[in-house]
Formats: C-alpha cells, structure tokens, sequence
C-alpha cells in the first residue's frame, strides 16, 4: 500500500494564510516586520535559496533588504554588516546565508546576531531557551517538520522517534522538539550500531544526513510517518538507476533532465510507510514558511506582544 503524501507545498500555504492575516493586523498598528539578508559570494545553490526567502517576504508584504558582501569579506567586515542590522529597528529578522567563505569565523559571525533578531534559530541564546522548553526563536527547518506532523494530524506524545543526523541546524533541534511533545526519542548519526534496527523501531522517522535515498524500504516499520529532510542533486546516471531501478516514470525524467532532486529516503519507503513528505515539496516549503512565520514573531517580540501559535514555531512543543 502507498503511503498518504503529506504535501508541504498545501501546508506552507495554510501558514501564510494565516500569516497574511497577522501581517495585516500588525500593519494596522502601523508595524511592517522586517527581514535583512546577508549573502556573501557567488555560490549559486545560496542564491537561489535567498531570492526563494526574498520572494517570499515581498509575497507576504514583509519588508526585505539583501545585502550581498563579496567572497573576499573578512570576519571583522562582516561583523559590521550584523552590528549595522542589529541598531536598525526596521529589521525584525536577520539572516546570514550559510556557507561562508573559509575565511570567515563563521560561529562569530552567528553570535554577533541579536538574538531577538535570530530568526534562523542558530545563536546559542536561543538554542538554550529550546533546550529548556522556553518560548523563543526556533530553527526553521526542525520547526517546518513539528508544523508538518501537527497539521496532518500525526500524534507524537509517547510515539519512538528516530532522528537520523545530528546536526545543529536539523538533528539536534529537531530532537529536542520532539522531545517536548513528549515523544521517545532517539538520535542518530554516523557511528550508531544497527542503524535500520534503530529506525525500524521508530514510528516517528526523522531523516536529516545529507545521503540520497540512504533509507531504505526494510528499514522502516509498516505504519511509521517518515519525515524526509535531505535534498541531494543526483546527477550521476548510475546512481540514478541504483536508486529509481523500480521507477520508470522517474528514471525518464532524470534522463531528460539530467539530474534529479532525491530525498535521504528511498523512494521504496512510500510502498512501507503510513504517511511520507515528498522530496522535493515536503519539508522544503516549510522551512521557508517558517523563516517568515520567525520574521513575524521577532517583530512582535521585540514589541512586547504576545506571539500567536503559529509563530511560537515550537508550536506542538510542551512549555
Ligand atoms: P550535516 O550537517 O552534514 O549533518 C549530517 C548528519 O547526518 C550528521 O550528524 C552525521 O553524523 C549524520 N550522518 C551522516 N552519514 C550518516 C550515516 N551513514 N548514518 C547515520 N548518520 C549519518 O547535514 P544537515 O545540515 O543536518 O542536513 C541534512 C540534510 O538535510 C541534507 O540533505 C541537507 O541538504 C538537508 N536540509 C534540508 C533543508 C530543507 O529545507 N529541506 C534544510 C536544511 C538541510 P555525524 O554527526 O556522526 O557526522
């Protein structure tokens, strides 16, 4: 049996549905939250994700602003660029696009963001207020994932969730939300012993490694919800046919296109899984829908309002 898609694209536009409405009551109060984006070089995969944030600000009737330092940018100018982003009051979010070049102290840089600014959720601040379950900015992509399991209806209290990756932007936020939801949780990484027993164990799956279609069909349980982070270009045709030998229609397209966009799941585990997010249009969407949903909070925090469920972003997490 397939499993039932959980459509991140649907989801992301409930949340500005809802957003828009917020905007507009803050608007009437005479508040237009704010975002400012850093973007330092030419790398072409970041460009696209900040136009995508851009867009979706101008989409929303944020305000934006890009700043685009080169390459060449030392720490101590980029730290400029923050400290100018800090002082300016119309900017309720800041975002440094990662990468940075290997010259940049990239954790400095990240530090020196105000956290009441932090809309991506990294500085060490508001890690801790997720950590102690306080209300606060949380990462966006582990945040898009809560939002996907709580709109679809997805139980998490009591439920073995099995994270794979331990990441600070994904795998660890990511646990500590599912945590105060009150599910089980395991993390996983590179040196777990008996990965597919681990996550076969889970009815929850969380899978955050940056491996195309590493999780494979026998690795999951038949009624588990796999929540799929990775987004892998694979470009290789060998791959493709080792990971679409049973997918006809994709394999087509990847020989049409030349590459093709796969998630850390196999394709197969759709054949297993009760519910799955597609690759891509599952957690992708949401991960920007959070940005902006993060935007808005910052903005209503930094005037001491009170913050919407939507906007808490930890939003199915216990205080
Ligand atoms: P990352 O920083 O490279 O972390 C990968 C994690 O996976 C590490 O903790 C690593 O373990 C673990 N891992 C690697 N190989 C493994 C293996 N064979 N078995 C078990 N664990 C393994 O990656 P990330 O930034 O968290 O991103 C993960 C994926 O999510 C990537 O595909 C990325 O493109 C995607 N992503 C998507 C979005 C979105 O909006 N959809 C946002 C962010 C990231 P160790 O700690 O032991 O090395």
């Amino acid at each position: 049996m397939s499993a039932r898609i959980l459509n991140g694209v649907a989801i992301r536009d409930q949340i500005y549905a809802e957003l828009r409405q917020e905007i507009a009551a803050l608007s009437d109060a005479g508040i237009r939250p704010g975002l400012a984006a850093v973007l330092v070089g030419e790398n072409p995969a970041s460009q696209i994700y900040v136009r995508s944030k851009i867009a979706a600000c101008e989409q929303l009737g944020l305000g934006s602003w890009l700043h685009t330092p080169p390459s060449t940018v030392t720490t101590s100018e980029l730290l400029a660029v923050v400290a100018d982003l800090n002082a300016r009051d119309e900017v309720d979010g800041i975002l440094v696009q990662l990468p940075l070049p290997p010259q940049v102290d990239t954790k400095r840089v990240l530090e020196a963001v105000d956290p009441a600014k932090d809309v991506d959720g990294f500085h060490p601040v508001n890690l801790g207020r997720l950590v102690s379950g306080r209300a606060g900015l949380v990462a966006c992509t582990p945040a898009g994932c809560m939002e996907i399991l709580r709109r679809s209806g997805i139980p998490v209290e009591g439920m073995n969730a099995a994270v794979v990756g331990r990441s600070d932007i994904v795998g660890k936020p990511m646990a500590l939300l599912l945590m105060h939801a009150n599910a089980t949780v395991t993390i996983c990484h590179s040196k777990t012993r008996d990965l597919p027993g681990v996550v076969r164990r889970a009815d929850i799956v969380i899978a955050a490694t940056g491996h195309a279609a590493m999780i494979e069909p026998d690795w999951v349980r038949p009624g588990a919800t796999v929540i799929d982070v990775g987004i892998n270009r694979v470009t290789e045709a060998t791959e493709a046919q080792r990971i679409f030998a049973n997918f006809p229609a994709k394999l087509a397209q990847f020989r049409e296109k030349g590459f093709l966009l796969v998630g850390d799941v196999h394709p197969g585990v759709a054949e297993v899984a009760e519910a799955i997010t597609p690759v891509p249009g599952g957690v992708g969407p949401l991960t920007i829908a959070m940005l902006m949903s993060n935007t808005v909070k910052a903005a209503r925090l930094r005037r001491g309002q009170s913050v919407s469920t939507i906007t808490t972003g930890a939003a199915a997490a216990k205080p």
